[in-house]
């Protein structure tokens, strides 16, 4: 049995459909804060808060888990600057709890949801794992903190695992059950979507005065299925008793804020009026990954790294979002 905490989210969901697709039975634990229950449509769902230690227990006592999928975390970067008590307790505490279970149950495998985040500004492109971490936000430091921990936990108890930095998540799932639904929606992709349906009068370009090719942001932005795919490669990796270690999830393409809208206005058909704002507190102007060492790793290979084929599945979701 897998465990997947966090895995009504976005990223969690895709990676428990290709679990469940390769024959692996799952068990979803999330406390539906921001997870979708109808995005649970593999495996079973058992609803609870990694704080709450004693239904940590329940689910480890109650199956026999072999490895775990580590979703479960706040991610917006702005309320991380506001509220950093929250995604301290959330992110660093409650992983915290999370490890201490798998110690007490003897469970081994860990594959962790880790971000380009914890680089901060990095001063060269295209970023690799060797570069120094040095994030800008209490989100991004709240992860840095917990692949440190891995690390010492590994060193002392033996837990294995594999932290997975993943540039821009973006796209869904190619056959359209499952995808991005955020509340609120902060993301570019979904709200240039959301222009293009008509759901939303316009989609604002954040910083215009970047340097960069055209001004606005360049970011890697890489197929939530992509993702997918290097996580179980991850646990097989772990299984084979791969060195524990850290690795970017990118394609190596930078696209820029500007581009990535007018590649949507060919995919859907549609204007999607632009309105160009100020920049958004927090933001590199660059962030792209080598992910060589995933690929050296893993085996791995992205199959959807044309922006085009990401705001395609995106945009077949959207128009028959379920959640
Ligand atoms: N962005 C934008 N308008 C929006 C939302 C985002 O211009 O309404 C920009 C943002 O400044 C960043 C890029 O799009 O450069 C990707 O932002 P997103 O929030 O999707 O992901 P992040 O890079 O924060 O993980």
């Amino acid at each position: 049995m897998i465990l997947v905490t966090g895995g009504a989210g976005y990223i969690g969901s895709h990676i428990n459909k290709m679990l469940a697709q390769k024959g692996y039975e799952t068990v979803i634990f999330d406390n539906l804060v921001y997870g979708h229950p109808e995005a649970v449509q593999w495996g079973t769902l058992e609803i609870g808060d990694l704080a709450d230690t004693g239904r940590l227990n329940e689910i480890f006592e109650k199956y026999e888990i072999e490895a775990v999928f580590h979703f479960a975390a706040y991610a917006y970067v702005g309320e991380s600057v506001a509220k950093p008590s929250k995604y301290y307790n959330n992110n660093v505490a409650n992983t915290l709890h999370l490890l201490d279970a798998m110690r007490r149950y003897q469970v081994k495998h860990l594959v962790f949801s880790s971000t380009c985040a914890t680089y901060g500004v990095p001063e060269k492109m295209p970023i690799t794992e060797d570069m120094e971490q040095k994030p800008i936000n209490p989100y991004g430091a709240s992860k840095r903190m917990i692949e440190r921990i891995l690390a010492d936990y590994h060193k002392a108890y033996g837990l294995n695992y594999c932290c997975l930095r993943y540039f821009n998540a973006a796209g869904a799932d190619p056959d359209g059950r499952i995808g991005e639904s955020h509340n609120p929606e902060t993301h570019l992709i979904p709200l240039i979507l959301a222009a293009a349906a008509g759901d939303r009068d316009s989609v604002k370009v954040f910083g215009t005065d970047y340097p960069t090719r055209d001004g606005s942001c360049i970011r890697d932005y890489i197929h939530v299925t992509d993702l997918a795919d290097a996580h179980l490669r991850a646990m097989d990796y772990l299984k084979k008793c791969g060195e524990s270690t850290c690795m970017n999830l990118g394609n190596c393409i930078g696209n820029s804020v500007l581009e990535v809208i007018e590649a949507a206005r060919e995919i859907t058909g549609k204007e999607i009026p632009a309105v160009l704002d100020k920049r958004r507190a927090g933001d590199p102007p660059t962030l792209v990954g080598s992910a060589e060492k995933a690929k050296e790793c893993l085996g791995w290979e992205p199959r959807y790294g044309d922006i085009r084929v990401i705001l395609e599945h995106a945009w077949k979701w959207y128009c028959n979002k379920k959640y």
